[in-house]
């Protein structure tokens, strides 16, 4: 379905990642139909925090966008994410990346998410799953993507379908 999710922690979070993982494998209507490598990744934005662990995962779902964001957001706050600061550290952020061809620019939801095509830390997990998706705006495949994005420090930690988890 061509529905992408980006997870994202830096507090404890290769354990946060996991949770996250059985907590979205645990929603109804939401089925889990492939997973990245898990990537350590350098912060952006502010740069004296912990290095960030990221995974994608592609979904599918009868879920509209907006009852997914609700979902995400259910799982965000069920592990009691606190919204101190903007880009600071967090124990699980859920972000939705891509919803099929779906185009959404709504004051609490744009799709795909507006940053996506700027963050490698996102970009480079996609990449594993989401090879042959085209950017529904920009029209253009996630490797070009990836050579047109800032430079950012992004290694692989746990490979695709080894058992981090
Ligand atoms: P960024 O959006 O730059 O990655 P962030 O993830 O830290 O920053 P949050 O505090 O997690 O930001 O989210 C702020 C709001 O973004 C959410 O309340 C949600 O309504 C909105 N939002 C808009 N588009 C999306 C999307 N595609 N996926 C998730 N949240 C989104
Ligand atoms: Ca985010
Ligand atoms: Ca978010």
């Amino acid at each position: 379905m061509n529905i992408y999710l980006l997870l994202g922690s830096n507090i404890n979070p290769v354990a946060n990642i996991k949770r996250a993982i059985l907590e979205i494998e645990g929603l109804k209507g939401v089925s889990i139909m492939a997973k990245s490598s898990l990537y350590e990744t350098e912060p952006v934005g502010i740069l004296n925090q912990p290095w960030f662990i990221n995974c994608c995962l592609e979904v599918s779902t009868f879920l509209s966008p907006r009852e997914l964001l609700c979902q995400t957001q259910g799982i965000e706050e069920a592990m009691e994410r606190k919204r101190e600061i903007r880009w600071g550290p967090r124990v699980i952020d859920i972000d939705i990346l891509y919803f099929g061809e779906k185009v959404i620019s709504d004051n609490d939801l744009t799709i795909p998410h507006p940053e996506l095509h700027r963050r490698l830390f996102a970009l480079i997990p996609l990449a594993e799953i989401a090879q042959d998706f085209l950017h529904p705006i920009l029209k253009v495949g996630i490797k070009e993507l990836i050579s047109n994005a800032p430079p950012l420090k992004v290694n692989r930690v746990y490979r695709k379908g080894t058992q981090y988890l």
